[in-house]
């Protein structure tokens, strides 16, 4: 499973239907990700994932995620708006911002969201802003190397969230003396990591800490988030996250911590993005532009500006040309946007079956942190997102940008008739 990988002609349909470039969702691969997830946390007191709204903030997707029992994680004060305009209200929502401008905690407090709290700091911003809650999360970052064995998966002595170990003692404490009766606690050590041991690992670190906490301030702990950061195979050959194992690790950790010591009653929460709905989104495009000069350039009509993973993080992202996937795949190309950087390249040195102008091209696992991390360099209109409906139907679900839109924040003769040609 969980790779429902869609057919090559679901790309030619939508493609009949809708003009490239698009991202195309599947709606039953997602309801099935979801389906799977929770099931796979059936053995976990009282689960709920809270799944990021950075990842996909479209309202289709979110509503679709909200009817399979999922709430939201916002990090902004316009995620929040997408959030309560989809129908998620209070406990819905948990709202984990960093370097947070304080109006913005007034609106999470406003909606009755779960405020979790980065840094130390942020109790005084939120006891001006909104008011201390009476149950409080708070964002832990132990420092140093995070280890699984002797794998070094995360490097949070250098990341700039959570707050030390003292800190969240000192920070409940205050919260404690302005009425907070119980708290959460959050960490996010380790990124796109099909480990099955991450969240486990993760999960015995929040519950002790947590254990402490309870014995160190008098205060209940009610919950643990454990965050975002279970990963998607982007290579064909890498394996998947046994998810499974993963939901049944951390049942164990609960066990061995709290049941057997006593403690009941804590919520488990996760804040999944990627892992949710990664696969289950695909770029499709069309190959528009040839160029063979010290290598050979396979130019499409989408950019960066559609999907930004390969020129940020030099992510991998598989690629697929429908209709030609038997033939050997013997050239070796750079697949490009069109932005005037050089990095704007959806792939370097890729194998590929041999490639004509005209041919639909297809880059998968663009579900999460894809169409959202886009941007308008060199003037680029990001792409339209299609949703393929349980019924096998296709639904434009999000518009692409126009010049009405990129002009919109300008002081500019807004006739488009005059400043066209
Ligand atoms: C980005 C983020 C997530 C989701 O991360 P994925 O890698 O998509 O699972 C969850 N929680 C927080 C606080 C985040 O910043």
């Amino acid at each position: 499973m969980p790779n429902f990988s869609l057919s090559d002609s679901v790309f030619f349909e939508a493609a009949a239907q809708f003009s490239t470039p698009f991202h195309l969702y599947d709606e039953a691969c997602i309801r099935k990700t979801a389906r799977r997830f929770i099931k796979a946390f059936s053995g976990v007191p009282s689960f709920r994932e809270y799944f990021a709204v950075k990842a996909l903030p479209t309202p289709a997707i979110l509503r679709i995620l909200k009817e399979e029992g999922c709430g939201v994680d916002c990090a902004s004060e316009t995620e929040l708006m997408l959030a309560k305009a989809c129908g998620f209200s209070g406990d819905d929502i948990m709202f984990s911002a960093n370097d947070v401008p304080p109006h913005e905690v007034v609106f999470a407090r406003e909606l009755g969201a779960y405020v979790n709290l980065d840094d130390f700091t942020h109790v005084e911003i939120l006891k001006h802003n909104g008011g201390i809650p009476e149950e409080i999360c708070l964002r832990f970052n132990p420092g140093g190397e995070f280890r699984i064995g002797t794998t070094i998966m995360g490097d949070p002595g250098n990341a700039k969230y959570g707050m030390t170990r003292d800190q969240l003692r000192q920070a409940l404490l205050i919260c404690k003396e302005n009425g907070t009766r119980k708290f959460g606690l959050h960490s996010f050590l380790s990124s796109n990591t099909t480990d099955p041991a991450y969240y486990p690992t993760l999960a015995r670190l929040l519950f002790e800490t947590g254990r402490e906490l309870m014995a160190e301030t008098g205060l209940t702990l009610s919950f643990v988030n454990l965050s975002g950061g279970v990963g998607i195979p982007y290579l064909p050959d890498a394996p998947e996250a046994d998810i499974e194992a993963i939901g049944a690790g951390v049942a164990e950790a609960y066990r061995e911590v709290f049941t057997n010591n006593g403690i009941e009653g804590v919520a488990i929460k996760s804040e999944l993005g990627r892992y949710m709905t990664g696969p289950n989104g695909w770029l499709v495009t069309h190959m528009i532009n040839e160029k063979n000069i010290y290598k050979r350039y396979v130019g499409l009509d989408a950019s960066a500006c559609d999907l930004m993973r390969p020129a940020m993080y030099g992510a991998y992202h598989h690629i697929t040309v429908p209709g030609k996937e038997h033939l050997p795949h013997d050239e070796q190309v750079d697949v490009t946007g069109n932005l005037c950087e050089n990095n704007d390249k959806f792939a370097v040195d890729r194998m590929l079956p041999h490639c004509d102008i005209g041919d639909l091209v297809v880059i998968h696992d663009t579900g999460a942190h894809g169409r959202s991390m886009g941007y308008n360099y060199n003037g680029k209109l990001r792409c339209k997102e299609v949703l393929r409906c349980e019924d096998g139907s296709f639904k434009l679900i999000r518009r692409a940008e126009t010049p009405a839109d990129y002009f919109a924040t300008l002081d500019i003769d807004p006739d488009f008739s005059k400043l066209h040609r």
